[in-house]
């Protein structure tokens, strides 16, 4: 069992609706050491991969990113960002995005400054539920012409469809933890074995 799983296992909290809360380490106070083994942890799993840029979203997935850039050459960091704004101007990459906690629909932006033809990228996020803000991040990607060599997350959801969606369109996904049940009436979490 990696860190990540133990301190969820530890710190979880299950909420009603299918949403488990990380915010005592990870998406509100942030256990920084945790964030760095996390970081070792993809550049592990993503070894064979050579890596120009790490693409995220904001705002959970920022720390995570960064902490995993730092294993991988220090690569720039980006993110995309939820945008209010109608008026996008052709100077950026947009996806709609679907949010799973909050259930409204976003505009993300990124700056085609910041990502480019013959970018290797390594997306990243917290979570993965539905799969909505990874193909938001995946469209943006590949807008750009950059290639997309991996997608790394921290706690998937295995009972929900994202993860499928993603392994079948092709993309080398890895999860630090996949939480294959869970029941906030009871409290409990259930982590698959992935040793
Ligand atoms: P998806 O787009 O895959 O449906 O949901 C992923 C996004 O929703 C992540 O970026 C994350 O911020 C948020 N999210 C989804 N499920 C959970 C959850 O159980 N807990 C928390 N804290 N965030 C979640």
């Amino acid at each position: 069992m990696n860190c990540l799983e133990e301190r969820i296992l530890k710190d979880g909290v299950v909420k009603p609706g299918n949403v488990l809360k990380v915010d005592s380490f990870l998406n509100h106070q942030m256990d920084v050491a945790l964030l760095d083994e996390m970081g070792k942890e993809f550049k592990r799993r993503f070894a064979d991969k050579t890596i120009t840029k790490i693409l995220t979203i904001e705002a959970s997935g920022i720390a995570i990113a960064c902490s995993a850039a730092r294993y991988f050459n220090n690569v720039p960091v980006v993110f995309a960002k939820k945008s209010k704004s109608i008026n996008i101007d052709g100077d950026m990459y947009v996806a709609t995005v679907e949010s799973f906690t909050h259930k409204n629909v976003n505009q993300v932006v990124v700056s085609k400054r910041y990502l480019n033809e013959g970018d290797h990228v390594l997306i990243i996020d917290d979570f993965l539920a539905n799969g909505c803000a990874l193909q938001g991040l995946i469209s943006i990607a590949e807008s750009a012409g950059a290639k997309v060599e991996g997608i790394g997350i921290a706690v998937e959801k295995g009972f929900q469809i994202g993860g499928k969606v993603i392994r079948n369109m092709g993309y080398h996904l890895e999860s630090l933890a996949i939480v294959d049940s869970m029941d906030d009436q009871t409290s409990t979490i259930n982590l698959r074995d992935q040793d």
